[in-house]
């Protein structure tokens, strides 16, 4: 999954069902935003019954660590963690880790025992099963998906968030053959809709404006519920909760993104004027060996569709070069697919294998120089695009949410999901503020309050 940069987060501070019992725990992330919600839920949880949020794991009465594989090096770093983490658990054998996250599998034979000194594995699907280490959680038994999943952006402003994060659905059904997922989060599992609306409700409620639904494969929603409903119908039932100015999802799949959810799209008042949509290469062949089960030709299409469908659209799109077998040529697709459609923003990853996929199994025959060299050759035209695409926002008005503050100026995202950093003596955090823009960069733009707030 990709994105906006994750900021630092905190778990909303509602006051705690029980009252402080003098324990404190300690998170710890890595991963994408489905990891970052995951993580507020268990703050969330632990709070709910009296403990604290402590930045150092010294003072810690648990620790959790949420993990990611997506890439070696994240699991690496994991690993890395838990190895220093032993030390503490010597000197605090009465002291319960945690690990959740995609290191988190079915099987846990092989973790126990590269691990034994994990008091606790579980999968993020499954949070009851932090009772067994925290056994004050089974008194909120009947409200445990009823906590909220949202948490706080923390700003040198001090925060008061506006933006949350909803995991709807977990799991994949695809078998992308580069792809750790499916094997790490298993098959996909919706949360039911009403639970979900629930969770929104009382966001909204405790001051949220912005909503941002979450999935591997977000569009795949419904699908394995019973029922014939799926995104679209989802998208209208959050748009109808009062409050909610905003409403974003992450990540689709080309092959999910119906008509029917982009018209959903264009008629909702809040779903924002956004598509990300990865496209991982531009060549038929290179995509038929990734697994990805569509071509180049329908992702284009379904791209055109969104932007006749939304005036002023803007496209992100997720890309990775060197895959095993990319001839220079293959790789020319790619860059003249990115040339033609021309996205605002482009996530770009290098491949790399992971042990346990099927295209690990194949030679990784790209040497590294060159898949750096597509890297850059793509980087560069990027920026190129992201000039001209940004430089014909000079002079324009955009409503901006204002998520903090750093040297002085107020920053935050349009509905487009660009970054603008702005010039404004009110105090502005989680307003809606229009901002003329004054100067632009390939990568955010730079502008001055209009006096417009809402
Ligand atoms: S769609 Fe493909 S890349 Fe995305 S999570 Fe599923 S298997 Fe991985």
């Amino acid at each position: 999954m990709s994105s906006r940069p994750v900021i630092a987060l905190t778990p909303h501070q509602s006051p705690s069902r029980l009252p402080p019992n003098g324990k404190h725990f300690f998170i710890w992330t890595i991963g994408c935003q489905m990891n970052e919600a995951d993580s507020a839920k268990v703050a969330a949880m632990l709070q709910e019954v009296g403990y604290q949020r402590t930045e150092n794991e010294q003072d810690a009465d648990i620790v959790v660590l949420n993990s990611c594989v997506v890439r070696q090096a994240a699991e690496d770093k994991v690993a890395g963690k838990l190895n220093s983490l032993a030390r503490l658990k010597r000197q605090k054998p009465e002291m319960p880790l945690v690990l959740t996250g995609c290191m988190v599998t079915r099987q846990q034979e092989a973790l126990r025992a590269r691990f034994p000194h994990v008091d606790l594995f579980f999968d993020p699907s499954d949070f009851d099963k932090l009772e067994a280490v925290v056994p004050e959680l089974a008194e909120l038994e009947d409200d445990l998906a009823a906590l909220p999943h949202y948490y706080q952006p923390e700003t040198s402003a001090g925060a008061s968030s506006v933006s949350a994060f909803v995991p709807i659905i977990y799991g994949c059904n695809f078998l992308c053959s580069y792809c750790i997922v499916p094997y790490r989060r298993g098959k996909e599992r919706s949360r039911p809709m009403e639970e979900i609306v629930r969770e929104v409700e009382r966001m909204v409620s405790g001051g949220v404006r912005e909503v941002t639904l979450l999935g591997q494969t977000v569009n795949a929603y419904g699908h394995d519920l019973p029922g014939q409903f799926g995104l679209a119908d989802l998208l209208r039932a959050v748009d109808a909760v009062a409050g909610v100015e905003r409403l974003r999802f992450l990540t689709s799949h080309p092959k999910y993104m119906s008509h029917e959810i982009i018209d959903t799209m264009a008629g909702l008042r809040s779903a924002c004027e956004h598509m990300n949509l990865p496209v991982q290469a531009g060549d038929n062949e290179v995509l038929r060996r990734m697994r990805r089960t569509y071509t180049r030709d329908l992702w284009q299409e379904r791209i055109a569709y969104t932007r006749e469908r939304m005036e002023g659209v803007t496209v992100a799109t997720d890309i990775i070069v060197g895959f095993p077998g990319e001839t220079d040529e293959q790789f020319m697709q790619t860059h003249e697919l990115l040339d033609e459609v021309g996205c605002d923003k482009v996530h770009l990853a290098m491949y790399s294998p992971r042990p346990g996929t099927l295209s690990a199994r194949w030679e990784d025959d790209v040497p590294h120089e060159e898949k750096h060299r597509r890297h850059q050759t793509l980087e560069h035209l990027q920026e190129r695009i992201c000039t001209e695409q940004n430089g014909r926002r000079l002079g324009e008005t955009y409503e901006v949410l204002v998520e903090g503050k750093a040297k002085g100026r107020w920053s935050g995202r349009t509905r487009g999901n660009t970054l603008v950093h702005f010039d404004d003596d009110r105090a502005l955090l989680g307003k809606l503020v229009d901002v003329r823009i004054t100067r632009t960069t390939p990568w955010f733009l730079i502008g001055e309050g209009t006096g417009t707030t809402r």
